[in-house]
């Protein structure tokens, strides 16, 4: 245990924003990484090399800097091919995130395969990015949302799931990690019932890909998306995993410059894919930089480490909080990730994250974006601590002594 925690600790050193003390003089304790998660100075420093040294466009120019720059950019969506698994870098599409990925996705299959009647399976626990894509799909085919509800652990539910399956099932769109209960979704189980009966799986791959490796090879699905940001990398910058035939069979989800063949006023003709689905310039420096978060965590940390020890965080933070007698902690099934949904008695969970805030302790609080969970769940609102590999047990301490006095401070008095 204290050889992993000397390893984050020396890891911690990668990362200048965490060595930073809040306005309030108190060490900075960052833990909302699920919302977004901190880049090594590696990360930095290729996105500043890269804007000071070899700043161009892609692909249309025959100079050296634009050579160089198209280089590194296709460099980088080989990189991300190989650390999901995908059978060759022409399956990987760049985005701004996971939400266009969505977006992308859907509007493709708005155009190419959907029609009336047809059924999406989702669970309860979908960030609204997998879900308002599809209504947006919904108002215009009259396609139907089928949500399965979970299990009260926050677990999968096959009962639920077997019962929503019928011959209208045309997609199964689900998290592979819900951000709010941090419970890991059984996707090649799932892909494996959904091959046998011909229906697409896409992945939100968002909250799993920072935590475990991923294989979509092995997992078997047909889409998958997933953020830069939430993988040390830069905003701006997101993976959409088009399985072959997909990335042929979709149209575009957006015209312009760099996605075509050919262009007249009578018909254009499209590049091949991923092309045909990245018009006009991209996040270049975005992509190189992310590329770069990707091998650092391959090279310097490993997920031999993140997983271990992420795991350790995890259950050392259920046994903290879950001391604290009114606090009440939600989706407790395992695998699951880092992170810890939880309420406090008579706390609104915004005055909970305003006290620790004073603190100096970063944690979300809100409905992060599942409103429909939280419904499930009968609450508006719960408080998110979520950790990655350069927290401390020190750090979940000092949450949970915060903790502590914030149920004091607002206990009724007398
Ligand atoms: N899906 C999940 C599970 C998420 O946690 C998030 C972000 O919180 C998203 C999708 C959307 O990601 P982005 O805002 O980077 O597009």
């Amino acid at each position: 245990m204290k050889d992993w925690v000397r390893e984050a600790e020396r890891l911690r050193a990668d990362f200048p924003i965490l060595s930073q003390r809040h306005p309030s003089g108190a060490p900075l304790v960052y833990l909302d990484n699920a919302a977004t998660a901190q880049k090594p100075q590696v990360v930095i420093e290729t996105l500043a090399r890269f804007l000071k040294e070899r700043n161009s466009n892609i692909h249309r120019g025959v100079h050296w800097l634009s050579q160089e720059a198209t280089a590194l950019y296709e460099a980088a969506r080989e990189t991300v091919a190989e650390f999901i698994g995908a059978e060759s870098a022409e399956e990987i599409v760049f985005v701004r995130g996971a939400t266009e990925g969505i977006n992308l996705i859907a509007q493709g299959l708005r155009r190419a395969y959907f029609g009336p009647g047809d059924e999406i399976l989702l669970t309860q626990a979908e960030h609204h990015a997998n879900i308002v894509p599809w209504q947006l799909v919904e108002e215009e085919l009259s396609i139907k949302l089928r949500p399965i509800p979970l299990r009260e652990d926050g677990s999968f539910d096959w009962v639920e799931f077997h019962a929503a399956l019928s011959p209208h099932t045309r997609l199964i769109a689900i998290t592979a990690m819900s951000n709010v209960l941090g419970t890991e979704m059984p996707i090649a189980e799932i892909a494996h019932v959904a091959r046998q009966r011909g229906i697409p799986v896409l992945v939100d791959a968002c909250q799993a890909v920072v935590h475990r490796p991923i294989s979509v090879k092995e997992w078997g699905v047909d889409f998958l998306v997933f953020s830069g940001h939430k993988l040390y990398g830069p905003t701006g910058i997101g993976v959409v995993y088009l399985r072959r035939p997909w990335g042929e069979k979709l149209p575009p989800y957006q015209g312009g410059g760099d996605m075509i063949r050919r262009v007249s006023w009578e018909k254009t003709l499209f590049a091949p894919p991923p092309a045909k689905f990245e018009a006009g310039t991209p996040a270049i420096a975005e992509a190189i930089a992310f590329a770069e978060a990707i091998r650092y965590l391959h090279q310097r940390v490993g997920w031999d480490f993140i997983q271990a020890y992420e795991q350790y965080l995890s259950d050392y933070a259920e046994q903290r909080l879950g001391n604290i007698p009114t606090l009440k902690l939600y989706g407790t099934a395992r695998p699951r990730g880092s992170l810890w949904s939880f309420t406090l008695e008579e706390v609104h969970p915004h005055d909970a994250g305003t006290f620790l805030d004073q603190a100096g302790i970063a944690v979300r609080v809100g409905h992060h974006c599942a409103q429909p969970l939280m419904d499930a769940m009968g609450v508006p609102a719960t408080i998110r601590a979520s950790f990655a590999f350069y927290n401390l047990p020190s750090e979940i301490d000092h949450l949970a002594h915060s903790l502590e006095r914030v149920v004091e401070f607002f206990s009724p008095v007398g």
